[in-house]
Order: structure tokens, then C-alpha cells, then sequence
């Protein structure tokens, strides 16, 4: 078996080899940090999540770094609408995302690169590419010169005379070509800005991505994430700017997320406000929304409902049943859990992975993957219903799930449910005491739940924990 990746450049699925043997250096675009996470925005979250936990489950290790966009013309409208600074709303709401990130069941990254912190590697990537005649510089802005890359529009296949002419509208006199880039931007009176070779300013997008992947994992990586509205602009520039630079391909594998509509409708911004994952996750489990997201293959359109959601909350509550009947069968009777599975499951349980695997290396098709895992519940319902099974069958049976859910993560919070118990009694005890105006048992009760490293939060609905 091998993995086959459907790549975006080739427009086909091809055989994944990583550059080095068991070593995957892996990029995906991250947030501009100027709002809450929207429902849209965790698929791409969840997708590649999948994506990296099945590489690992491979057996690769995996450098996996999203990156923080925390200054942009957003980031700056929304500082001066919030009367703070641009450095305070990127704080605010990359503290959000991570929240959203464990409510999700994510893993973090490797490395969350952020732009402020990566701008002298900007500019030393900007004065390559001027040295080498690819950026001029004009009034202090800087472009990227798309006349001299002979491939640029190579990855989303645009016909550079549509674009030309999409774009003649609004001709801008300071570039060379209407298709070309800005890479620098001239600060504005009053904008936050950096000292640079062009003048004060800040970055533009696109280049903030080809400067942290050549930063942090060096010339070409194997996979470049993200969902499919970044093939263009923004991947065809990232792949002009470094390809220009380095002559070598900046990923190997382009993958994108179709994207997921609200109802039967395009998800726009502005809808996405009333869909914020922080909200959705206080009425629905990790294990929930990964289940909705992953239960449609990536490349597929999906549409979010409340149906939907609530269909998946009743698979996914079948799945952490089975699964933590399962786990108490073996608490009752940890006897014998060493020795050999019965036959019968030992055989079903192999037939189940080795279907599992054909699926997901398959271009990670999660939703006939996920029907393994339900194959997976019909086994462990009828052993369970048998009084004679043996501690090792559920063992075997355990650690079957264990390797279908390294990957899909459907029952995240199976593993701190019973500590969440504790948790919330203190909590509804502390709330209890501070309505006494008790606020010595209060601060008592903080600090006990912070030696079991847990952190409470004042939110305007209420007292929140996460853990540390
Ligand atoms: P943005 O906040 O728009 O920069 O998007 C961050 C990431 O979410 C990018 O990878 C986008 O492609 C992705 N994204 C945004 N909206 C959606 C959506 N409705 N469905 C799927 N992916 C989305
Ligand atoms: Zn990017």
C-alpha cells in the first residue's frame, strides 16, 4: 500500500514520497488573527490535522507549521474600531484561536510563526528578490515583476489574458504589470510600520509565507495546505516569489479543502460571524465537529446545517460509547490482556484496519474510512454482548480503535472526561462560594484547581477552564 495524494499542481493523484524517508515538512496558511474562528475556517483546521496525524500514524516525523498574519490592512481597521493596538488584537485573538484549537481537538503545531516576529526575514527575502531583477520598488511600495517568471499562473492555471483583464479596470500607475504584486508597502501616516530598505512599512501578504517556509523548513517542503480560495492569489505568488529565488518547487504536493456552505449558500464573511467556532463548540463536542467535517472527503463541497450536526452528535456519541464500554469491560477484568485475541476477532479486526488504510491512503477518504470505524462498533457491540469474551479480545479491540482514532480524533474529550467531572464540581463550588462573597474559599479553590493544571477564565458567559 502506498499513499497517494491528490496534488493540485499535477491536477491528479500521485504516489506521496517525502524528500527524506520518514521526515514530512508540512506548511499550511493560518489565520489573520483580526476575529473569532469561523465554522469555514475549521475545516481546513481539522482537514490537515487529519492530514498530519495519519502521516504520522505512518510513521513520519512531521514538521507542521501554520503560520500567525498578525499585521494587515484587517488587523489595523480593527485595532482603531477597538481603540487598541494592532499587537493587542493579534494577542486576543490568536488566544481565542488556540481555545478554539482544543475545542476542536487539534493538535498544535510544530511552530506558529508570526509575521512581526519574521520581519527581517521578510525583507532579506524582498532584497533577494530585487538583487535578482524580480521586484521593483516604487514610492516606497515594492511589487513582484510577473513578467520576468515565465510560470507564474503555473499552479491554479489562469490565463494570464483573462486576468489582464479582469483587473484593467482598475489600472494602478505604479506597476509595471496590472498582474504584478505588491511584496512592501509604504506606511501610511500613523500606521504601524518597519524600518526597511524601501522606506517605513510593513509586508505585503503573499511574501510573508515564501520567507517563513525558507526560514523555518528550508527550500522545498512536501505538502502546502490550505483551502482552495488560496490557489489563487495567494499560492501562485507564494510560488513565484521562492521558485524565483531558490529555482527549485516550493512544495512538492499542493493540497486545498473545497469549502463548506452554510446551507446551500456560499459561506461569505459576513455570514460566517452568527457561525463562530466558539459558539458552536459550547453546544457540541470536539468529537462532533470532526466527525461533520470528516465525514465528507476534503475535496468535496459541504454544507453546514444544524441537521447535519445533530446527526453527527448521534454518530459520533455511537462511536465513544462503543468505545469507552470497551475500555470499562477491561477495567472490570484487566486479566489475561496479554494473551493471544480469539481468532474470530482477531481477523475482523485486521480486516477493518487493512480497510481502513486502503481508505485513507486513498487521498484520505475519511468518510469511507470512517465506515471502518463503524464496522469497528459492530464488532465491539456483539463482543460485548457475549458473556464469555476475553479481556484479550477487548484489548485487541482497543487498540485497534486507538490506531483508527490517532488519526480521526473522533472522541478527543473521552481521555479527560472523568477529570472534567472534578473540575466542574470545584467550579460550581467556587461559583457557590463567590455568591457568598466567600472570596477566600474562592481564591482557595483557584488555586487548587490550578495545581491540577487548570486555568479559569471570566467570559461573558460565564466561568471557563481549559487546561494548561
Ligand atoms: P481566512 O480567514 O479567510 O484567511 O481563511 C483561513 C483559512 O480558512 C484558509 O485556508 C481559507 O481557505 C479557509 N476558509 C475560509 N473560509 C472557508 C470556508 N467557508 N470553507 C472552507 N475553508 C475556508
Ligand atoms: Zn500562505
Amino acid at each position: 500500500m502506498s499513499l497517494q495524494i491528490y496534488n493540485t499542481m499535477a491536477r491528479a493523484k500521485e504516489v506521496f514520497v517525502p524528500q527524506e524517508p520518514g521526515k514530512v515538512k508540512m506548511y499550511v496558511c493560518g489565520p489573520t488573527v483580526y476575529g473569532y474562528m469561523h465554522i469555514g475556517n475549521a475545516r481546513p483546521v481539522i482537514v490537515f490535522d487529519m492530514v498530519r496525524n495519519y502521516l504520522e500514524a505512518l510513521g513520519n516525523e512531521v514538521s507542521y507549521l501554520t503560520n500567525f498574519t498578525d499585521v494587515d490592512d484587517k488587523m489595523i481597521r480593527k485595532a482603531e474600531e477597538m481603540n487598541i493596538t494592532v499587537a493587542e488584537v493579534a494577542e486576543m485573538f490568536i488566544a481565542a484561536y488556540q481555545e478554539d484549537l482544543i475545542g476542536l481537538g487539534v493538535k498544535p503545531a510544530t511552530m506558529n510563526p508570526r509575521v512581526t516576529e519574521s520581519m527581517d526575514k521578510i525583507i532579506e527575502f524582498i532584497k533577494e528578490l530585487e538583487e535578482k531583477g524580480y521586484a521593483y520598488e516604487n514610492g516606497g511600495d515594492v511589487y513582484y515583476r510577473t513578467g520576468k517568471f515565465a510560470d507564474y499562473g503555473k499552479l491554479s492555471r489562469q490565463n494570464l489574458e483573462e486576468l489582464r483583464f479582469g483587473i484593467r479596470v482598475e489600472v494602478d500607475s505604479r506597476k509595471e504589470n496590472q498582474e504584478d504584486f505588491v511584496l512592501w508597502k509604504a506606511a501610511k501616516p500613523g500606521e504601524v510600520h518597519w524600518a526597511s530598505p524601501w522606506g517605513e512599512g510593513r509586508p505585503g501578504w503573499h511574501i510573508e509565507c515564501s520567507a517563513m517556509v525558507r526560514e523555518y523548513l528550508g527550500k522545498t517542503i512536501d505538502i502546502h495546505g490550505g483551502g482552495e480560495d488560496l490557489k489563487f492569489p495567494h499560492h501562485e505568488c507564494e510560488c513565484a516569489q521562492t521558485e524565483a529565488l531558490t529555482g527549485a518547487p516550493l512544495s512538492n504536493y499542493w493540497m486545498h479543502n473545497a469549502f463548506l456552505n452554510i446551507g446551500d449558500e456560499k459561506m461569505s464573511k459576513s455570514l460566517g460571524n452568527g457561525l463562530l467556532v466558539k459558539d458552536i463548540r459550547a453546544r457540541f463536542k470536539a468529537g462532533t465537529i470532526r466527525y461533520f467535517m470528516l465525514s465528507s472527503h476534503y475535496r468535496n463541497q459541504l454544507n453546514f446545517t444544524e441537521e447535519a450536526l445533530l446527526s453527527a452528535e448521534k454518530s459520533a456519541e455511537r462511536i465513544a460509547l462503543a468505545e469507552s464500554n470497551v475500555k470499562h469491560r477491561l477495567e472490570l477484568n484487566p486479566e489475561g490482556t496479554g494473551e493471544a485475541a480469539s481468532s474470530a476477532v482477531a481477523e475482523r479486526l485486521t480486516a477493518i484496519l487493512s480497510n481502513f488504510h486502503a481508505r485513507m491512503q486513498d487521498d484520505f477518504n475519511t468518510p469511507d474510512a470512517i465506515t471502518a470505524v463503524f464496522d469497528w462498533v459492530s464488532l465491539a457491540n456483539q463482543t460485548l454482548a457475549k458473556t464469555d469474551a476475553s479481556s484479550a479480545d477487548f484489548a485487541a479491540l482497543l487498540n485497534t480503535f486507538a490506531e483508527m482514532n490517532a488519526v480521526l480524533r473522533l472522541t478527543p474529550e473521552l481521555e479527560a472526561e472523568v477529570a472534567s467531572e472534578e473540575v466542574e464540581r470545584l467550579i460550581a463550588e467556587r461559583a457557590e462560594a463567590r455568591k457568598n462573597k466567600n472570596w477566600s474559599r474562592s481564591d482557595e479553590i483557584r488555586d487548587e484547581l490550578n495545581s491540577l493544571g487548570i486555568l479559569l477564565e471570566d467570559t461573558p458567559q460565564g466561568m471557563r477552564w481549559r487546561r494548561k
